[in-house]
């Protein structure tokens, strides 16, 4: 999935689930100040951070997120995989990738 296929996913998950992207494209050099380091527990996220095919996003409002997340999440994954991307949830956001 290129960084154009990726984006047009992400725009087709919105329509789905209200989401805001806080994360999206990173320099090696930001990556690594947020923790998105190759010797992670999953490397994979710091590529595709590092290749504009990541996004992190919260749901409904960052002051909001942790409410309202729950209720939207089964929603949120049908509809990543309907579009080729999964949603990792990380706590405080979704880490969403290519599938
Ligand atoms: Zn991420």
């Amino acid at each position: 999935m290129n960084v154009i296929q990726f984006v047009q996913a992400v725009l087709t998950v919105v329509v789905y689930v209200p989401i805001s992207v806080e994360s999206w494209g990173r320099t090696p050099e930001h990556n690594a100040d947020v923790g998105g380091l190759p010797t992670a527990a999953r490397p994979d996220d710091f590529s595709y951070h590092l290749t504009w095919t990541a996004v992190d996003a919260f749901c409904v409002s960052r002051k909001r997120h942790a409410v309202e997340a729950p209720k939207w999440k089964k929603r949120a994954i049908k509809a990543c995989r309907r579009v080729g991307l999964q949603l990792v949830d990380e706590g405080d956001h979704w880490h969403i990738e290519p599938a």
